[in-house]
Parts: structure tokens; C-alpha cells; sequence
């Protein structure tokens, strides 16, 4: 239920009317804006009368969510958000850039694809320590000794690390040390990870399931958001369909659906939706044209080495290409890179 209150109204009285909800066992979410001001209502509001609230002279009207998630619902926050990582930002007009390889192999490898990216212009480096791999025999990742080389390359470039999250034992470690944790698409629904990334007030980066709905995506936003922690970025990384032409499929849709939804910035991976390198650029582009907040692309130095996702890295000199290419496009619906 979302309360919207009159124009200019004392904060007093917001207080007031926020604890007399609040004393009907509900949690108030205030959003106090220039135009208008909402008080979103979560929790049980099966009791609450809405012609009661509507009664109140400091509002203008009351309505219902519909959708079961709240505070990632764009009624409970009609503007977009912008996630601030340590002054850098993803929403807003700028799109982020987030490059790197799937995982840190070592220390020349992270740190030289780090100054790589870098230079070309990206704005936050990706990197896989903990993988989340289908066979038990491929290779897992570096684990610590990969953060490690991720704080490396960050202390040589400055760019802000994104890296995957697979154990809620290891939140102290990550909150820690790294600027954006990201939830794999495997563990989207690991709900206690969700729970335990709701108390702390880092970024989340959170990649939409295998087979998720958006809906799904949301839910599990809301799980992270309920906790607590408001910084939460949606990436559609492309989805099982009966195609098996490309890796997993591009779901473009979501872009405009999840930005009609929800305030949360929206960041698209063009490398895991299609497995192949050569159609990294294009659906990138596309993704750009039609709204994405950002872009999360694999690059590799030597991808005929890769330990992992080679097939789908780009090498620095194509992301450099690519990354000219998206600032026409971006520019010619109003935004930039
Ligand atoms: C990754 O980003 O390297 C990754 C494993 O992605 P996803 O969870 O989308 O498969
Ligand atoms: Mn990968």
C-alpha cells in the first residue's frame, strides 16, 4: 500500500501519520520528494483501513501495490536510483561500464586486463575469485588469493571490483573487500545469502536466474532490500529458452519491463546471454539502445587460454571498439558512457 500526501506538507505531520501506521504494525518507508512525497507501507497492511488514511488532511490519495514486491517497486520510489560505489555511480544518466574476465588467473593477468579496461574507459573491473562451475573437476577460482589479486589491480588502476559471492560465510570478507558483491544467476534464490546481504549496506549486484521470471528477480531484490540494503542493481544475463544456438538467451525485454517495474538501475551481460564473442558487441549495443544503466562484458587478454568463458571473452582492443561505437549510441538516446 502506498500512502501519497498532499504537496508541501510539515515534517511533523509526516511524523505523526508515520507512527500511527506504524502502531497498526506495518513498516513505513518514507520517500520525501520535491514534487511529491509517498509513504510506502510494508508488511501486513491486511488491517489497515485505507479510507481511514484518506481521512488524514495531509493526504491525497492511497493505493494498493498489486505486486508482492515493495520497495523495488518503482510506485514505493518513482525515481530511478542511482547506487553510489564510492562515489561512482550505476543509474543515472552515465552507464557504467563493468569489464573484466570471467575469472582472476593470476596476478599479471587481472592487473594487466585491469589497466586495459581502464584506459578504454570502463568504470569498474569484474572478476570471478569463488566460481560457481558446473563440474566439480573444473576450475573453482582463486577464492582468497583472487580477491587478493583483485585489491592489487584496484590499488594499480582505481577501478572499483564486482566479484561473485557464493557462501553467506564469507560475507565478512567480501563487505570488506570488495566494492560490489555480486549474486550469481545460481544463487538468486539462496535466500539465506539474500537475508544476510540485506544487513549490510553494500552493493548487490544481482544476476536474474537461469530460469527466473522477473517477478522472481524482484522477490529476490525485495529479500536483500527488506534487510535493509537499498543498493541493489538487476542484471539480466539471458535465460533457458529451447534455443541452444547461443549459451542461454538475451531477454531485451526485461530491460524496459524491469525499468517500468522498478527504480532499480538495470545492467545487462551480453557475454554470459550469448556464449559467443562476436555477439557480445551487437546485443551490448542493442541493450544500450534501449535502456540498459550498464554493461558487464567478459574481456580477456588471451581468450584461446582462458580458464574460464574464454568462448564468450572479448579481447581489449574489440572492447575498445565496442566501447566507441556504444558512445554514439548512447548519446543519441540521451545518454552517456
Ligand atoms: C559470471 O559473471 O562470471 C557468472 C558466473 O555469471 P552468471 O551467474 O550470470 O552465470
Ligand atoms: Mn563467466
Amino acid at each position: 500500500m502506498i500512502v501519497i500526501l498532499k504537496q508541501k506538507i510539515e515534517q511533523e505531520k509526516i511524523i505523526k501519520l508515520t507512527e500511527e501506521l506504524e502502531a497498526q504494525g506495518v513498516k513505513v518507508n518514507p520517500v520525501i520528494g520535491t514534487e511529491i512525497s509517498i509513504l510506502g507501507l510494508v508488511g501486513d497492511t491486511s488491517r489497515i483501513d485505507p479510507s481511514k488514511i484518506e481521512a488524514n488532511t495531509i493526504v491525497e490519495k492511497v493505493m494498493h501495490v498489486q505486486e508482492p514486491f515493495k520497495k523495488a517497486n518503482r510506485m514505493f520510489h518513482p525515481d530511478d536510483t542511482i547506487v553510489d560505489v564510492n562515489g561512482a555511480k550505476i543509474g543515472g544518466n552515465k552507464i557504467a561500464m563493468i569489464a573484466g574476465p570471467c575469472s582472476v588467473e593470476s596476478e599479471i593477468q587481472i592487473t594487466e586486463i585491469a589497466k586495459d579496461v581502464k584506459e578504454i574507459g570502463a568504470n569498474f573491473l569484474r572478476g570471478g575469485a569463488f566460481k560457481p562451475r558446473t563440474s566439480p573437476y573444473a576450475f573453482q577460482g582463486l577464492k582468497y588469493d583472487g580477491l587478493n589479486l583483485l585489491k592489487v589491480a584496484r590499488e594499480k588502476t582505481g577501478l572499483p571490483i564486482v566479484t561473485e559471492i557464493m557462501s553467506p560465510y564469507d560475507i565478512e570478507v567480501f563487505n570488506e573487500n570488495v566494492d560490489v558483491i555480486q549474486v550469481g544467476a545460481r544463487n538468486m534464490q539462496n535466500f539465506d545469502l539474500l537475508k544476510e546481504l540485506g544487513k549490510i549496506n553494500k552493493p548487490i549486484l544481482l544476476k536474474r536466474g537461469l530460469s527466473a521470471t522477473l517477478e522472481e528477480l524482484l522477490m529476490s531484490a525485495e529479500y536483500i532490500m527488506a534487510g535493509g540494503n537499498e543498493n541493489v542493481i538487476l542484471c539480466e544475463r539471458g535465460i533457458r529458452t529451447f534455443e541452444t544456438y547461443t549459451r542461454n538467451t538475451l531477454d531485451l525485454s526485461a530491460i524496459p519491463a524491469l525499468k517500468k517495474l522498478s527504480h532499480l538501475p538495470v545492467v545487462v551481460d551480453p557475454s554470459h546471454a550469448t556464449g559467443k564473442y562476436w555477439m557480445v558487441a551487437p546485443l551490448a549495443k542493442a541493450a544500450v539502445a534501449i535502456g540498459a544503466d550498464g554493461l558487464i562484458i567478459e574481456v580477456h587478454n588471451d581468450p584461446a587460454h582462458a580458464l574460464c568463458d574464454g568462448p564468450q571473452s572479448i579481447k581489449p582492443s574489440k572492447y575498445e571498439k565496442l566501447f566507441e561505437e556504444l558512445k554514439v549510441i548512447a548519446n543519441a538516446v540521451g545518454r552517456e558512457i
